[in-house]
């Protein structure tokens, strides 16, 4: 059965490089019917916070992003860690290192002067035939993992091809610290190991620690599983994504007015590709996702063509869910939208021309009270003679005998008319005086949802 995992760190917000990982071991896991897992890698004291998990959870949450196992969390999985350290500790596969801290920088110290690169010399490594020197009584020892000395370690990347790696690079990973506390290639092991993950898809940066994960796989026996390693995003400059430059986290895409399936469509397309399709829903995405179209190459973040799904994502979701979504920006400004056409009928009039949620709620907000014109507004609309042209455009539409889009197209094309205008010289300051811009929809459908009397109130 296919098993699929996403395993944060739980050191800051969740970002979308994070997201594209989860989302792509989510859709493979979809796609097979298999099961997808969700795994706090909580270990890094230090580091990880509360908060940080909350982030990732409501993450996860947001995004649609929904989990078949977990949250399992590391650090309440100490006493399985340390009971496989036993158990390598009796096998043979894993030894106590007492080498101090001097004698560690010494070799470093070594090897640098030979130019080398430093690593540990294997003093406590048993061999056959070997004599271990007597165990010092002050120094606590740490657990390290006896790494075969010749050969290759190789693995047929899902995504990067075959990769090979003398044995001789590596070293003996130490997996246990001198408290006893297990490390953290070490814990990935024994977790994909117990939770049966077939398929460890997960973020290039992690390729180094494949070898020395596989060496473990190998001395408890498991079945090593396939490892697909993700190329990262860059931004528009081509730099690694970074929380000071750019928006990284899903929160961020949240507040900037981003619906969750345009951000997952958009991360879809980042490495991975169906032909030129752009614009498609989840399903279709998992219906077409596979690992081996996944690009080995380090993709470009590209905020045009988010904002272009966006809007395409807009469209295409209906209003009710669109108006739950502009209602809560609008609060956050303290509109009130209980008096008022209903907000369904408005984000209706504008779902065609928003690109984000803030670009609706942005015109949304005149429906409810007028925006103050601007300076130039005023200077090219609202002069004197518009304001008196506007006022008998009032005593008419006062006695309009109903209040609909239609009525009020066909009454305002009369008014052009009898007033020997064009069409602009009406539409623009209506649209200043009753809304306070500009660049709003049709001026007839606009006026109809705000209502006679609301509309009225504000020519006057
Ligand atoms: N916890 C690691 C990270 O957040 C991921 C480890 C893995 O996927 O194997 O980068």
């Amino acid at each position: 059965p296919i098993r699929t995992r996403f395993a944060p760190s739980p050191t800051g917000l969740l970002h979308i490089g994070g997201v594209r990982t989860a989302l792509f071991s989510w859709a493979y896991a979809r796609k097979h019917g298999g099961t997808f897992v969700l795994r706090i890698e909580d270990t890094d004291l230090e580091r990880s916070t509360p908060e940080s998990v909350k982030a990732i959870l409501d993450g996860m949450h947001w995004v649609g992003l929904d989990y078949d196992e977990g949250p399992f969390y590391q650090m309440q999985r100490m006493d399985r860690y340390k009971q496989v350290i036993a158990q390598l500790l009796e096998s043979g596969h894993a030894y106590y290192c007492y080498a101090s801290k001097d004698e560690l920088e010494a070799m470093r110290a070594e090897a640098e002067a030979r130019g080398e690169k430093p690593r540990y010399d294997r003093r406590w490594r048993p061999e056959a035939g070997k004599t271990l020197p007597a165990p010092p009584a002050d120094v606590p020892p740490v657990v390290r993992f006896k790494t075969q000395l010749d050969g290759v370690i190789a693995w047929d990347d899902a995504v990067k091809g075959r990769i090979e790696i003398a044995a001789s690079e590596l070293d003996d990973l130490i997996i246990a610290r001198p408290d006893g506390t297990p490390t953290y290639n070490f814990c990935v092991v024994v977790d994909d190991y117990d939770m049966q993950i077939s398929h460890v898809i997960r973020g290039d940066d992690h390729v180094n620690n494949t070898p020395r994960q596989i060496v473990i796989y190998q001395a408890l026996g498991a079945t090593v599983p396939t490892f697909a390693h993700l190329p990262m995003i860059h931004n528009d400059q081509g730099q690694k994504m970074s929380k000071r430059r750019d928006a990284v986290s899903v929160v961020d895409y949240d507040a900037l007015g981003i619906l969750p399936e345009a951000l997952l469509n958009y991360l879809a397309r980042l490495g991975w590709g169906h032909g030129d399709d752009e614009f498609f829903s989840m399903e279709q995405f998992v219906e077409w996702f596979d690992l081996k179209d996944v690009s080995s190459a380090p993709s470009r973040f590209d905020r045009e063509k988010l904002l272009w799904l966006n809007a395409q994502h807009i469209k295409a979701t209906d209003a009710a869910r669109l108006a739950e979504r502009v209602a809560g920006f609008l609060a956050e400004r303290t509109i009130d939208t209980s008096s008022g056409p209903a907000l369904a009928d408005v984000v209706t009039l504008l779902k065609d021309r928003s690109q984000t949620l803030i670009e609706m709620a942005n015109q949304a907000e005149y429906f409810y009270q007028p925006l103050n014109p601007t300076a130039e507004i005023v200077e090219k609309h609202l002069q004197p003679e518009d304001e008196e042209r506007l006022k008998l455009f009032a005593e008419g539409a006062a006695k309009l005998e109903s209040w609909d889009a239609a009525t009020l197209g066909a009454f305002i094309k009369d008014f052009v008319k009898q007033q020997g205008v064009k069409m602009p010289q009406v539409g623009m300051p209506l649209r200043a005086k009753v809304c306070g811009i500009t660049n709003t929809p049709s001026v007839d459908a606009v006026l109809a949802l705000i209502g006679r009397e609301e509309v009225l109130r504000r020519l006057s």
